[in-house]
Protein backbone atom coordinates (compact mmCIF):
# COMPACT_ATOMS: atom_id res chain seq x y z
CA UNK A 1 0.00 0.00 0.00
CA UNK A 2 2.84 2.20 0.85
CA UNK A 3 4.53 1.66 -2.92
CA UNK A 4 0.87 2.70 -3.94
CA UNK A 5 1.20 5.83 -1.86
CA UNK A 6 4.32 6.65 -3.37
CA UNK A 7 3.32 5.91 -6.70
CA UNK A 8 0.19 8.02 -6.85
CA UNK A 9 2.19 11.07 -5.07
CA UNK A 10 5.01 10.23 -7.97
CA UNK A 11 2.27 10.50 -10.53
CA UNK A 12 0.53 13.96 -9.23
CA UNK A 13 4.29 15.86 -8.86
CA UNK A 14 5.14 14.69 -12.39
CA UNK A 15 1.81 15.55 -13.46
CA UNK A 16 1.80 19.31 -12.12
CA UNK A 17 5.46 19.34 -13.59
CA UNK A 18 4.81 18.02 -16.69
CA UNK A 19 1.82 20.55 -17.45
CA UNK A 20 3.92 23.72 -16.08
CA UNK A 21 6.93 22.90 -18.01
CA UNK A 22 4.39 22.21 -21.10
CA UNK A 23 2.57 25.12 -20.59
CA UNK A 24 6.00 27.31 -20.39
CA UNK A 25 7.77 25.86 -23.15
CA UNK A 26 4.26 26.69 -25.39
CA UNK A 27 3.61 30.19 -23.90
CA UNK A 28 7.59 30.73 -24.73
CA UNK A 29 7.47 29.36 -28.60
CA UNK A 30 4.24 31.33 -28.85
CA UNK A 31 5.72 34.48 -27.64
CA UNK A 32 8.41 34.44 -30.18
CA UNK A 33 6.29 33.78 -32.90
CA UNK A 34 3.97 36.69 -31.99
CA UNK A 35 7.28 38.91 -31.60
CA UNK A 36 8.36 37.38 -35.08
CA UNK A 37 5.18 38.42 -36.53
CA UNK A 38 5.20 42.09 -35.05
CA UNK A 39 8.19 42.45 -35.96
CA UNK A 40 7.57 41.87 -39.67
CA UNK A 41 4.50 44.10 -39.43
CA UNK A 42 6.43 46.99 -38.03
CA UNK A 43 9.00 46.76 -40.82
CA UNK A 44 6.04 47.21 -43.15
CA UNK A 45 5.00 50.32 -41.51
CA UNK A 46 5.95 53.43 -44.00
CA UNK A 47 7.25 56.01 -41.70
CA UNK A 48 6.87 58.88 -43.82
CA UNK A 49 3.39 58.52 -43.91
CA UNK A 50 2.95 57.28 -40.37
CA UNK A 51 4.21 60.41 -39.38
CA UNK A 52 1.06 62.62 -41.31
CA UNK A 53 -1.83 60.43 -39.58
CA UNK A 54 -2.29 63.31 -36.88
CA UNK A 55 -5.51 64.01 -37.10
CA UNK A 56 -9.08 62.02 -36.14
CA UNK A 57 -10.56 62.63 -39.29
CA UNK A 58 -7.45 61.38 -41.13
CA UNK A 59 -9.34 57.99 -40.14
CA UNK A 60 -10.76 56.11 -43.16
CA UNK A 61 -8.56 58.16 -45.78
CA UNK A 62 -6.96 56.78 -48.47
CA UNK A 63 -3.31 56.94 -46.72
CA UNK A 64 -4.89 55.35 -43.25
CA UNK A 65 -6.14 52.73 -45.17
CA UNK A 66 -3.09 51.65 -46.85
CA UNK A 67 -0.94 51.51 -43.69
CA UNK A 68 -3.88 49.76 -41.71
CA UNK A 69 -4.05 47.18 -44.69
CA UNK A 70 -1.12 44.98 -43.42
CA UNK A 71 -1.78 45.45 -39.79
CA UNK A 72 -5.63 44.45 -40.72
CA UNK A 73 -4.15 41.65 -43.06
CA UNK A 74 -2.87 39.75 -39.61
CA UNK A 75 -5.25 40.62 -37.42
CA UNK A 76 -8.09 39.03 -39.74
CA UNK A 77 -5.66 36.12 -40.42
CA UNK A 78 -4.62 35.01 -37.21
CA UNK A 79 -7.37 33.63 -34.63
CA UNK A 80 -5.09 34.13 -31.47
CA UNK A 81 -4.70 38.08 -32.94
CA UNK A 82 -7.45 40.47 -31.34
CA UNK A 83 -5.81 43.64 -32.05
CA UNK A 84 -2.95 45.55 -34.12
CA UNK A 85 -1.88 49.23 -33.59
CA UNK A 86 0.92 51.95 -33.22
CA UNK A 87 1.67 54.32 -31.02
CA UNK A 88 3.62 57.47 -31.79
CA UNK A 89 5.79 59.55 -28.97
CA UNK A 90 4.48 63.10 -29.35
CA UNK A 91 6.13 66.46 -28.71
CA UNK A 92 5.51 66.03 -24.85
CA UNK A 93 6.84 62.41 -24.61
CA UNK A 94 3.28 61.22 -24.45
CA UNK A 95 2.51 57.87 -26.83
CA UNK A 96 -0.87 58.82 -28.74
CA UNK A 97 -2.78 56.68 -31.35
CA UNK A 98 -1.94 56.52 -34.94
CA UNK A 99 -3.39 53.13 -36.25
CA UNK A 100 -5.72 50.82 -34.46
CA UNK A 101 -7.35 48.04 -36.47
CA UNK A 102 -10.46 48.37 -34.21
CA UNK A 103 -10.85 51.85 -36.77
CA UNK A 104 -11.13 49.68 -39.40
CA UNK A 105 -13.92 49.48 -42.04
CA UNK A 106 -13.97 46.12 -41.88
CA UNK A 107 -17.55 45.69 -40.12
CA UNK A 108 -15.91 42.10 -38.56
CA UNK A 109 -13.09 43.44 -37.39
CA UNK A 110 -15.04 46.10 -35.58
CA UNK A 111 -16.94 43.67 -33.87
CA UNK A 112 -14.27 42.06 -32.55
CA UNK A 113 -12.45 45.23 -31.35
CA UNK A 114 -12.99 45.05 -28.04
CA UNK A 115 -12.10 49.32 -27.77
CA UNK A 116 -11.67 51.67 -30.24
CA UNK A 117 -9.29 54.47 -30.29
CA UNK A 118 -8.87 57.58 -31.61
CA UNK A 119 -6.01 58.76 -33.93
CA UNK A 120 -4.27 61.31 -31.58
CA UNK A 121 -5.52 60.00 -28.53
CA UNK A 122 -2.98 60.11 -25.57
CA UNK A 123 -1.72 57.07 -23.49
CA UNK A 124 0.74 58.82 -20.86
CA UNK A 125 3.81 57.20 -20.28
CA UNK A 126 3.13 56.48 -16.90
CA UNK A 127 -0.48 55.28 -17.39
CA UNK A 128 1.84 52.32 -19.42
CA UNK A 129 4.31 50.23 -17.56
CA UNK A 130 7.43 52.56 -17.74
CA UNK A 131 9.74 49.23 -18.10
CA UNK A 132 7.56 48.59 -20.86
CA UNK A 133 8.31 51.75 -22.51
CA UNK A 134 12.08 51.62 -21.70
CA UNK A 135 12.73 48.07 -22.69
CA UNK A 136 10.85 49.40 -26.68
CA UNK A 137 12.45 52.69 -26.73
CA UNK A 138 15.79 50.56 -26.21
CA UNK A 139 14.96 48.69 -29.35
CA UNK A 140 13.83 45.12 -28.17
CA UNK A 141 11.08 43.60 -27.59
CA UNK A 142 8.42 43.51 -24.77
CA UNK A 143 5.97 40.83 -24.05
CA UNK A 144 3.38 41.19 -21.15
CA UNK A 145 4.10 38.74 -18.95
CA UNK A 146 0.55 39.10 -16.93
CA UNK A 147 -2.32 38.79 -18.88
CA UNK A 148 -5.53 41.08 -19.21
CA UNK A 149 -8.93 40.39 -19.31
CA UNK A 150 -11.15 42.16 -21.85
CA UNK A 151 -14.37 41.73 -22.64
CA UNK A 152 -14.60 37.48 -21.96
CA UNK A 153 -11.11 36.70 -23.28
CA UNK A 154 -7.83 36.50 -21.77
CA UNK A 155 -5.14 38.66 -24.05
CA UNK A 156 -1.44 39.74 -23.84
CA UNK A 157 0.32 42.29 -25.46
CA UNK A 158 3.23 42.24 -27.55
CA UNK A 159 5.01 45.37 -28.06
CA UNK A 160 7.81 46.10 -30.74
CA UNK A 161 9.39 49.47 -31.84
CA UNK A 162 8.97 51.44 -34.48
CA UNK A 163 12.13 52.90 -35.81
CA UNK A 164 12.02 55.97 -38.46
CA UNK A 165 14.37 56.02 -41.69
CA UNK A 166 17.38 56.86 -39.56
CA UNK A 167 16.91 53.69 -36.80
CA UNK A 168 15.67 56.18 -34.28
CA UNK A 169 12.49 55.11 -32.20
CA UNK A 170 9.76 56.95 -32.97
CA UNK A 171 6.99 54.57 -31.47
CA UNK A 172 5.94 51.34 -31.14
CA UNK A 173 3.93 48.58 -32.65
CA UNK A 174 1.70 46.78 -30.40
CA UNK A 175 -0.45 43.40 -30.80
CA UNK A 176 -3.18 42.09 -28.26
CA UNK A 177 -2.78 38.20 -28.66
CA UNK A 178 -5.09 35.50 -27.16
CA UNK A 179 -3.97 33.69 -24.61
CA UNK A 180 -3.94 29.62 -25.13
CA UNK A 181 -6.95 28.05 -23.33
CA UNK A 182 -5.14 25.84 -21.15
CA UNK A 183 -3.10 29.24 -20.28
CA UNK A 184 -6.52 30.84 -19.62
CA UNK A 185 -8.25 28.84 -17.56
CA UNK A 186 -4.68 28.07 -15.37
CA UNK A 187 -4.46 32.12 -15.82
CA UNK A 188 -7.73 32.50 -14.32
CA UNK A 189 -8.32 29.53 -12.07
CA UNK A 190 -4.69 29.75 -11.03
CA UNK A 191 -3.84 25.92 -10.37
CA UNK A 192 -7.14 25.85 -7.95
CA UNK A 193 -8.31 24.04 -11.14
CA UNK A 194 -6.08 22.40 -13.06
CA UNK A 195 -4.14 20.94 -9.93
CA UNK A 196 -7.41 19.17 -8.85
CA UNK A 197 -7.98 18.18 -12.88
CA UNK A 198 -4.02 16.56 -12.28
CA UNK A 199 -4.69 15.34 -9.07
CA UNK A 200 -7.96 13.00 -9.90
CA UNK A 201 -6.26 11.68 -13.14
CA UNK A 202 -3.50 11.11 -10.96
CA UNK A 203 -6.00 9.46 -8.08
CA UNK A 204 -7.22 7.22 -10.51
CA UNK A 205 -4.14 5.76 -11.75
CA UNK A 206 -3.05 5.30 -8.70
CA UNK A 207 -5.78 3.53 -7.85
CA UNK A 208 -5.65 1.64 -11.32
CA UNK A 209 -1.74 0.98 -10.41
CA UNK A 210 -2.22 0.13 -6.63
CA UNK A 211 -4.90 -2.88 -7.93
CA UNK A 212 -3.06 -4.00 -10.38
CA UNK A 213 -0.12 -4.07 -8.22
CA UNK A 214 -1.86 -5.65 -5.01
CA UNK A 215 -4.03 -8.04 -7.72
CA UNK A 216 -0.57 -9.12 -9.15
CA UNK A 217 1.33 -10.01 -5.50
CA UNK A 218 -2.21 -11.59 -4.42
CA UNK A 219 -2.39 -13.23 -7.53
CA UNK A 220 1.16 -14.86 -7.12
CA UNK A 221 0.73 -15.53 -3.57
CA UNK A 222 -2.58 -17.53 -4.28
CA UNK A 223 -0.77 -19.18 -7.88
CA UNK A 224 2.25 -19.98 -5.71
CA UNK A 225 -0.13 -21.45 -2.86
CA UNK A 226 -2.24 -23.48 -4.99
CA UNK A 227 0.93 -25.34 -6.86
CA UNK A 228 2.64 -25.97 -3.44
CA UNK A 229 -0.63 -27.63 -2.63
CA UNK A 230 -0.43 -29.56 -5.73
CA UNK A 231 2.85 -31.22 -5.03
CA UNK A 232 2.77 -31.90 -1.36
CA UNK A 233 1.84 -33.89 0.87
CA UNK A 234 -0.55 -33.00 3.43
CA UNK A 235 0.55 -34.89 6.77
CA UNK A 236 4.25 -34.68 6.29
CA UNK A 237 4.57 -31.23 4.05
CA UNK A 238 6.89 -33.64 1.84
CA UNK A 239 6.81 -34.08 -1.66
CA UNK A 240 3.61 -36.04 -3.00
CA UNK A 241 3.95 -38.93 -5.64
CA UNK A 242 2.82 -36.77 -8.24
CA UNK A 243 5.86 -34.42 -7.80
CA UNK A 244 8.29 -37.46 -7.33
CA UNK A 245 6.92 -39.11 -10.79
CA UNK A 246 7.47 -35.76 -12.56
CA UNK A 247 10.85 -35.15 -10.32
CA UNK A 248 12.38 -38.68 -11.54
CA UNK A 249 11.30 -38.50 -15.02
CA UNK A 250 13.30 -34.70 -15.22
CA UNK A 251 16.60 -35.98 -13.24
CA UNK A 252 16.85 -39.38 -14.82
CA UNK A 253 16.81 -37.51 -18.44
CA UNK A 254 19.45 -35.16 -17.27
CA UNK A 255 21.82 -37.74 -15.87
CA UNK A 256 21.17 -39.73 -19.23
CA UNK A 257 22.06 -36.59 -21.09
CA UNK A 258 25.32 -35.52 -19.14
CA UNK A 259 26.78 -38.43 -17.67
CA UNK A 260 25.92 -37.55 -14.53
CA UNK A 261 25.06 -40.35 -11.65
CA UNK A 262 21.40 -40.47 -9.57
CA UNK A 263 20.23 -43.14 -7.28
CA UNK A 264 17.04 -43.78 -6.28
CA UNK A 265 15.98 -45.10 -3.13
CA UNK A 266 12.78 -46.38 -2.21
CA UNK A 267 12.03 -46.55 1.84
CA UNK A 268 9.24 -49.17 3.45
CA UNK A 269 8.10 -48.61 6.91
CA UNK A 270 8.32 -52.33 8.64
CA UNK A 271 5.44 -53.56 9.72
CA UNK A 272 3.37 -50.28 9.93
CA UNK A 273 0.09 -52.00 10.05
CA UNK A 274 1.25 -53.09 13.19
CA UNK A 275 2.08 -49.99 14.71
CA UNK A 276 -1.28 -48.30 13.60
CA UNK A 277 -2.88 -51.61 14.73
CA UNK A 278 -1.04 -51.54 18.04
CA UNK A 279 -0.72 -47.78 19.09
CA UNK A 280 -3.47 -46.31 16.91
CA UNK A 281 -3.72 -44.19 13.47
CA UNK A 282 -2.78 -41.13 15.11
CA UNK A 283 0.14 -42.59 16.53
CA UNK A 284 1.01 -43.99 12.68
CA UNK A 285 0.26 -40.84 11.60
CA UNK A 286 3.47 -39.37 14.17
CA UNK A 287 5.60 -42.12 13.38
CA UNK A 288 5.19 -40.87 9.28
CA UNK A 289 6.08 -37.72 10.52
CA UNK A 290 8.97 -38.72 12.23
CA UNK A 291 10.15 -40.48 9.35
CA UNK A 292 9.49 -37.65 7.25
CA UNK A 293 11.71 -35.56 9.89
CA UNK A 294 14.79 -38.15 9.46
CA UNK A 295 14.81 -37.52 5.79
CA UNK A 296 14.49 -33.99 5.68
CA UNK A 297 17.49 -33.70 8.41
CA UNK A 298 19.53 -36.39 5.84
CA UNK A 299 18.92 -35.10 2.38
CA UNK A 300 20.83 -32.76 0.95
CA UNK A 301 19.61 -29.66 -0.60
CA UNK A 302 20.11 -31.22 -4.09
CA UNK A 303 18.12 -34.38 -2.76
CA UNK A 304 14.32 -34.76 -2.99
CA UNK A 305 12.34 -36.55 -0.33
CA UNK A 306 9.06 -37.84 -0.97
CA UNK A 307 6.30 -38.97 0.52
CA UNK A 308 5.11 -41.66 -2.44
CA UNK A 309 2.30 -43.85 -0.53
CA UNK A 310 0.95 -44.66 2.75
CA UNK A 311 3.98 -45.72 4.49
CA UNK A 312 6.47 -45.61 2.03
CA UNK A 313 9.10 -43.06 1.11
CA UNK A 314 11.78 -42.49 -2.07
CA UNK A 315 14.47 -40.21 -1.97
CA UNK A 316 16.14 -38.83 -5.27
CA UNK A 317 19.72 -38.37 -4.93
CA UNK A 318 21.40 -36.51 -7.89
CA UNK A 319 24.84 -36.60 -8.62
CA UNK A 320 25.21 -39.56 -5.91
CA UNK A 321 26.45 -43.20 -6.34
CA UNK A 322 24.83 -46.54 -4.88
CA UNK A 323 27.58 -46.45 -2.50
CA UNK A 324 27.08 -42.91 -1.10
CA UNK A 325 23.29 -43.38 -1.11
CA UNK A 326 24.16 -46.05 1.15
CA UNK A 327 25.43 -44.43 3.31
CA UNK A 328 22.94 -41.24 3.08
CA UNK A 329 20.46 -44.00 3.64
CA UNK A 330 22.47 -45.60 7.05
CA UNK A 331 21.71 -42.26 8.35
CA UNK A 332 17.86 -42.16 7.97
CA UNK A 333 17.90 -46.04 9.01
CA UNK A 334 19.78 -44.91 12.08
CA UNK A 335 17.57 -41.97 13.11
CA UNK A 336 14.70 -43.64 12.60
CA UNK A 337 15.35 -46.95 14.66
CA UNK A 338 13.50 -46.48 17.80
CA UNK A 339 11.52 -48.99 19.96
CA UNK A 340 8.11 -47.91 20.40
CA UNK A 341 6.95 -49.54 23.34
CA UNK A 342 5.06 -53.40 24.25
CA UNK A 343 1.66 -54.68 22.80
CA UNK A 344 1.62 -58.03 25.23
CA UNK A 345 4.49 -59.96 24.88
CA UNK A 346 5.35 -58.58 21.68
CA UNK A 347 8.18 -55.66 21.71
CA UNK A 348 6.95 -52.49 18.83
CA UNK A 349 10.16 -51.13 16.54
CA UNK A 350 10.20 -48.45 14.36
CA UNK A 351 12.65 -49.29 11.20
CA UNK A 352 12.72 -49.26 7.79
CA UNK A 353 13.73 -51.08 4.74
CA UNK A 354 15.04 -49.91 1.36
CA UNK A 355 16.06 -50.89 -2.07
CA UNK A 356 18.93 -48.68 -3.80
CA UNK A 357 19.25 -48.64 -7.52
CA UNK A 358 21.93 -46.06 -9.35
CA UNK A 359 21.01 -45.43 -13.27
CA UNK A 360 22.52 -47.59 -15.52
CA UNK A 361 22.90 -45.94 -18.99
CA UNK A 362 19.89 -45.68 -21.37
CA UNK A 363 17.57 -46.58 -18.21
CA UNK A 364 14.82 -44.54 -17.94
CA UNK A 365 12.77 -43.71 -14.42
CA UNK A 366 10.34 -46.18 -15.01
CA UNK A 367 13.13 -48.90 -15.19
CA UNK A 368 14.93 -47.30 -12.28
CA UNK A 369 12.02 -47.32 -10.73
CA UNK A 370 11.06 -51.06 -11.25
CA UNK A 371 14.61 -52.27 -10.11
CA UNK A 372 15.16 -50.21 -6.47
CA UNK A 373 11.30 -51.50 -5.85
CA UNK A 374 12.72 -55.28 -6.17
CA UNK A 375 15.41 -54.23 -4.62
CA UNK A 376 13.19 -53.15 -1.43
CA UNK A 377 11.29 -56.02 -1.89
CA UNK A 378 14.15 -57.91 -1.43
CA UNK A 379 15.06 -56.02 1.77
CA UNK A 380 11.59 -56.79 2.72
CA UNK A 381 12.09 -60.71 2.58
CA UNK A 382 15.82 -60.10 4.24
CA UNK A 383 14.28 -59.33 7.36
CA UNK A 384 13.57 -55.93 6.90
CA UNK A 385 15.24 -52.85 8.78
CA UNK A 386 18.17 -53.50 6.22
CA UNK A 387 18.96 -51.83 2.71
CA UNK A 388 18.99 -53.68 -0.28
CA UNK A 389 21.28 -52.47 -3.86
CA UNK A 390 19.71 -53.27 -7.19
CA UNK A 391 22.13 -54.75 -9.76
CA UNK A 392 22.47 -53.41 -12.97
CA UNK A 393 20.37 -56.28 -14.59
CA UNK A 394 17.70 -56.00 -11.82
CA UNK A 395 18.48 -58.65 -9.70
CA UNK A 396 19.90 -57.47 -6.56
CA UNK A 397 23.37 -58.03 -4.69
P1 LIG B 1 5.71 -54.34 5.69
O1 LIG B 1 6.77 -54.44 6.75
O2 LIG B 1 5.69 -55.55 4.83
O3 LIG B 1 5.83 -53.09 4.91
O4 LIG B 1 4.35 -54.34 6.47
P2 LIG B 1 3.37 -53.12 6.62
O5 LIG B 1 2.45 -53.41 7.71
O6 LIG B 1 4.16 -51.86 6.75
O7 LIG B 1 2.70 -53.09 5.21
P3 LIG B 1 1.25 -52.84 4.71
O8 LIG B 1 1.39 -52.33 3.32
O9 LIG B 1 0.48 -54.10 4.90
O10 LIG B 1 0.66 -51.77 5.64
C1 LIG B 1 0.68 -50.39 5.36
C2 LIG B 1 -0.30 -49.75 6.27
O11 LIG B 1 -0.14 -48.37 6.28
C3 LIG B 1 -1.72 -50.01 5.86
C4 LIG B 1 -2.43 -48.68 6.00
O12 LIG B 1 -3.57 -48.73 6.86
C5 LIG B 1 -1.40 -47.80 6.66
N1 LIG B 1 -1.48 -46.45 6.22
C6 LIG B 1 -1.47 -45.97 4.95
N2 LIG B 1 -1.54 -44.64 4.94
C7 LIG B 1 -1.58 -44.24 6.26
C8 LIG B 1 -1.62 -42.97 6.89
O13 LIG B 1 -1.65 -41.90 6.26
N3 LIG B 1 -1.63 -42.92 8.26
C9 LIG B 1 -1.59 -44.06 8.98
N4 LIG B 1 -1.60 -43.96 10.33
N5 LIG B 1 -1.55 -45.24 8.40
C10 LIG B 1 -1.55 -45.38 7.07
MG1 LIG C 1 5.38 -51.22 5.24
MG1 LIG D 1 3.94 -50.59 2.16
Amino acid sequence: MLVALVYLALFVAFGAWTLSVGLDVYQRRTDSAMVDFALALASQVDMDAHERIREDSQTGSVEYTRLLAPLEKMHLGMHEVRGVYTKRIDDDGDMVYVLDTAQSRIPELRERATAVTRVGERVLMYTIEPELVATVLSGKPWVDAESFLEGNVLLRGIYVPLRAAGGKVVGMLGMDFEESELRAIAAQWGWGLVLPAVVSLGLVSGLLGALVWLLRNELGIILAALREETIRDSLTGMFNRRHFNHSLARHVELAQHTGRSISLVMIDVDKFKSINDTLGHASGDRVLMMVAEALAQCARSEDIACRIGGEEFALILPGTDQRQSQVLFSRVAGMIRRPLGHSGDVGLALSVSAGIASLIPGEDAEGLMLRADRALYGAKRSGRDCVELAMPEGGTA
